[in-house]
């Protein structure tokens, strides 16, 4: 379980992203933070895997304080996907997604079969391997980031915004696929999003963050305030 204690980030100009944040993120669950622009959603998911540190304030994970172990062992945990895919244009999709399996030292064949094999979870069908992510519709890089993030199979996904830049009918048919590999693979998910909508939809429980980085509702979907 990943444990945010009394977290907050103000940064070097004065703005107070994030305001005296606590709440337990559950294993093997979809978490959403939602909330308007601005809010400190991404500060947060940043904090997650150290990318920005906490003002003040601890995370824990498993009762570990993160700030406690190598931070590449945390980000090595902490698959991330973001808006834009942020793939590797210079490299095919089979290539983009046995990144990091090849990182960690794992021959091309293996790494390859791996991807091959995620290809398939994320729903993209193998003709697609050779090509390169600018002749990929938006929808179909996503889930190309998805699978990326999954290769080294890590206990933790963080995703930011990541069905944002996608048409509607392409983002229900992603939040689909996020519930069911989340239902097969038993991840647990960090998800921002500013769309109340998606949040309920695919989370297990619910941040609401309000302006000035508060944290106004933490509940399952069904159990929101509306305001
Ligand atoms: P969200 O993801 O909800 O849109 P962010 O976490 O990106 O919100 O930003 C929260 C607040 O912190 C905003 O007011 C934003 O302008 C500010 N902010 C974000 N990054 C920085 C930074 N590097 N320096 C100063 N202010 C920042
Ligand atoms: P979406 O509605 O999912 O965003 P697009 O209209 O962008 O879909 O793309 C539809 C199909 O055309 C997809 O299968 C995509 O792979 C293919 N495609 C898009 N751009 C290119 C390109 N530059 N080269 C080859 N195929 C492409």
């Amino acid at each position: 379980m990943i444990r945010i204690d009394s977290v907050t980030k103000r940064y070097p100009d004065g703005t107070v992203a994030v305001d005296n944040l606590s709440l337990e993120i559950p294993d093997r669950a979809i978490t959403v933070f939602v909330g308007p622009s601005g809010c400190g959603k991404t500060t947060t998911l940043r904090m997650i895997n150290r990318m920005i540190e906490p003002s003040t304030g601890t995370i824990t994970i498993d009762g570990k304080d993160i700030t406690k172990q190598p931070v590449n062992t945390l980000r090595r945990s902490m698959g991330y996907v973001i808006q834009n895919a942020g793939l590797f244009q210079h490299r095919t999709i089979l290539d983009n997604i046995a990144t990091v399996p090849r990182l960690l030292g794992w021959d091309k064949a293996r790494a390859r079969a791996r991807a091959r094999e995620l290809m398939e979870r994320v729903g993209l069908d193998g003709s697609l391997a050779k090509r390169y992510p600018y002749q990929l519709s938006g929808g179909q890089q996503q889930r190309v980031g998805v699978a990326r993030a999954l290769a080294a199979d890590p206990p933790v996904l963080l995703m930011d915004e990541p069905f944002s830049a996608v048409d509607p009918v392409v983002r229900k048919g992603l939040q689909d696929e996020l519930l069911r590999i989340q239902d097969e693979l038993g991840k647990t998910i960090v998800f921002v999003t500013h769309d109340i909508d998606e949040a309920v939809k695919i989370g297990t429980m619910v941040a609401v963050m309000r302006t000035g980085g508060h944290l106004a509702q933490f509940a399952p979907p069904a159990e929101l305030l509306s305001d």
